[in-house]
C-alpha cells in the first residue's frame, strides 16, 4: 500500500458546499484537504448556477434590445452571434473557478484531484487515472453533489439534452423542446425562447414552477405566451422521443390525447439525484434514506460521529447557498462551536420573467402551521422605479404574524426579486417587524420602496396606494 498523507479535515467535492466548507476549516485553523473528481466550482459554478444565469443575461439583453419601443427606442437588425455568447459565458465561469482556486490557495487548503472513495471512517482511497494515494482524516465533510435524473425512456444523447448540454449548445436551435418546467427547465428554455428558440414545454404538473404560489407563475406563463413562440402544455405526460441524426420528436399525451412535436433538441430536466451511490459509504455505514439522501443532525453530522455531509446530497432545497451555508455550520462544528442550521430563511429564487422570489412562509404555510397572519402586498406598478425601467410586473407580497407584526415570510415577483427577497431573509433573520421595515428609510426612486410600501399596507399606513 502507499504511505497514508494525514490531514484533519478531508473534504469531498469542491463545489459551494466543499469549496466554503474548506475554507471556513482553514480559517479556523484545521489542516484542510479537498478532493476534487472535476473542476473547482462544482456543478454551480461549471455548469449549474453561473453559466445558465451568463446565458438568461445575454437572452433578455437581446430581446430588449428588440423591444424597447415603449421606450422610443427602434433597433434594427439586432443580431447574435452565439458563440460569442458562449464565449462570455465561459469567460465568467473561468474566472470565479479561477477565484476559487485562489482563494482555496490563499487560505492554504490542499487541494487534490481525483475520485474518493471511502476505506473506513479515517480513510479515504483517491484515484486519478494513474495513481491512488490514502488520505487519513479526523473529520470529512462530504460535499458531493447531485447529477441529473435520467429516465429510460429518454436517454441522454446527442439531441436528448441534459441541462450541461443545453447550456454547451454550439447553436441556436430553431426549436427545443423541454420535459419538466421546474425552475431549471424554465430558466433554459425561456434564455432560448429570447434568442428566437420555438419552445415547448411538457410539464407533468397542474402548473410550471411547482412549489411557487400560482399568483407567481401565473405571470411568469403570461409572459412567456406573449413571445408568440412558446407553447405550454401543463398536465401532460411525456411518452417517448424518436431521434435522428438531425432532430428528435417528442410524443406526449394531454387531455387523454396524443401529441407530437418535432424540435432539433430536447432538453429533460426531471430533478436531479444525490451522489452518494460511488463513495463506498457502504465501508461506513452512514444512514440515508431509500433515495440516497444522507441523514444528518443540527450540526450536518451524519449517523457516523466524524463523518458530516453538506448540499445537494442531504434534505432540503438543492441549492447553492443552501450548500454552502451548512458547508460553514459543518466546518464550524468540527472545530467545536456552538453552531445549529436553521433553515426557516432559505431563499429561492428563479431568473425567470419576471424573476420570482421567496424566502420564509407563504400565508398558506404560514396557515398550515397555524400561525395567524396577514399578507400584505404592493404592486411594482405602483413604483416609480419600476416605472421609470418600464419593468412594472409584479408584486411583493409580505407575510407577517398578527399578533406581533413580526415578518415570517415574503414572496417576490418583479424586476430584480433575486437582489430584492435578502432584505427580506435579513428581516426574518433579524427578528424584525412590518414596523421596522417601514420606518427604515428607503432611497427613491428604487424598487427596494416596494419592500417598504408593502410593509406601510401590513401596518395599515400605505403611502402610495389607497
Ligand atoms: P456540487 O456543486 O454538485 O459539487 C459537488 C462536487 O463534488 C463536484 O464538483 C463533483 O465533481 C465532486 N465530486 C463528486 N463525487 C466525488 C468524489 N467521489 N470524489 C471527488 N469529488 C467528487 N442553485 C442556486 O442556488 N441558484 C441557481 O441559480 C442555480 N441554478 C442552477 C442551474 C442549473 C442548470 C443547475 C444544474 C443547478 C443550479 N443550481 C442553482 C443548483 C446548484 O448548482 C447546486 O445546488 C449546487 O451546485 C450544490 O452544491 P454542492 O456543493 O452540494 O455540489
Amino acid at each position: 500500500g502507499d504511505f497514508p498523507i494525514e490531514t484533519d479535515t478531508l473534504v469531498i467535492g469542491a463545489g459551494p458546499g466543499g469549496y466554503v466548507a474548506a475554507i471556513r476549516a482553514a480559517q479556523l485553523g484545521q489542516k484542510v484537504t479537498v478532493v476534487e473528481k472535476g473542476t473547482l466550482g462544482g456543478v454551480c459554478l461549471n455548469v449549474g448556477c453561473i453559466p445558465s444565469k451568463a446565458l438568461i443575461a445575454a437572452g433578455h439583453r437581446y430581446e430588449t434590445a428588440k423591444h424597447s419601443e415603449d421606450m422610443g427606442i427602434k433597433a434594427d437588425n439586432v443580431t447574435v452571434d452565439f458563440s460569442k455568447v458562449q464565449e462570455f459565458k465561459q469567460g465568467v465561469v473561468k474566472k470565479l473557478t479561477g477565484g476559487v482556486a485562489g482563494l482555496l490557495k490563499g487560505n492554504k487548503v490542499d487541494v487534490v484531484y481525483g475520485e474518493a472513495y471511502f476505506v473506513d471512517n479515517e480513510t479515504v482511497k483517491v484515484m486519478d487515472e494513474k495513481n491512488s494515494q490514502t488520505y487519513k482524516f479526523k473529520n470529512v465533510i462530504i460535499a458531493s453533489g447531485s447529477r441529473p435524473i435520467e429516465i429510460p425512456a429518454f436517454k441522454y444523447s446527442k439531441r436528448v439534452l441534459d441541462s450541461t448540454g443545453a447550456l454547451n449548445l454550439q447553436e441556436i436551435p430553431k426549436k427545443l423542446v423541454v420535459i419538466g418546467a421546474g425552475y431549471i427547465g424554465t430558466e433554459l428554455g425561456t434564455a432560448y425562447a429570447n434568442f428566437g428558440t420555438e419552445v415547448t414545454f411538457i410539464e407533468a404538473g397542474d402548473d410550471i414552477l411547482a412549489g411557487f404560489e400560482k399568483q407567481m407563475s401565473s405571470l411568469v406563463v403570461r409572459n412567456l405566451k406573449k413571445k408568440g413562440n412558446v407553447e405550454i402544455f401543463t398536465k401532460a405526460m411525456a411518452k417517448g422521443v424518436e431521434e435522428s441524426d438531425t432532430g428528435v420528436k417528442v410524443t406526449f399525451e394531454v387531455n387523454g390525447e396524443e401529441k407530437s412535436v418535432e424540435a432539433d433538441y430536447l432538453l429533460v430536466t426531471v430533478g436531479r439525484r444525490p451522489n452518494t451511490d460511488e463513495l463506498g459509504l457502504e465501508q461506513v455505514g452512514v444512514e440515508m434514506t431509500d433515495r440516497g439522501i444522507i441523514k444528518i443532525d443540527k450540526q450536518c453530522r451524519t449517523s457516523v460521529s466524524n463523518i458530516y455531509a453538506i448540499g445537494d446530497i442531504v434534505e432540503g432545497p438543492p441549492l447553492a447557498h443552501k450548500a454552502s451555508y451548512e458547508g460553514k455550520i459543518a466546518a464550524e462544528a468540527i472545530a467545536g462551536e456552538k453552531v445549529e442550521i436553521d433553515y426557516l430563511a432559505i431563499p429561492a429564487v428563479v431568473f425567470s420573467e419576471p424573476e420570482l422570489a421567496s424566502v420564509g412562509y407563504t400565508e398558506k404555510q404560514a396557515k398550515d402551521e397555524g400561525f395567524d397572519v396577514t399578507a400584505s402586498k404592493f404592486p411594482f406598478a405602483a413604483n416609480g422605479r419600476a416605472l421609470s425601467l418600464n419593468e412594472s410586473d409584479g408584486f411583493l407580497k409580505l407575510v407577517t404574524r398578527k399578533e406581533d407584526g413580526l415578518v415570517i415570510g415574503a414572496q417576490i415577483a418583479g424586476p430584480s426579486a433575486s437582489d430584492m427577497i435578502s432584505e427580506l431573509g435579513l428581516a426574518i433573520e433579524a427578528g424584525m417587524t412590518a414596523e421596522d421595515i417601514a420606518m427604515t428609510i428607503h432611497a427613491h426612486p428604487t424598487l427596494g420602496e416596494i419592500t417598504m410600501e408593502a410593509a406601510e399596507v401590513a401596518i395599515g399606513s400605505p403611502i402610495h396606494i389607497v
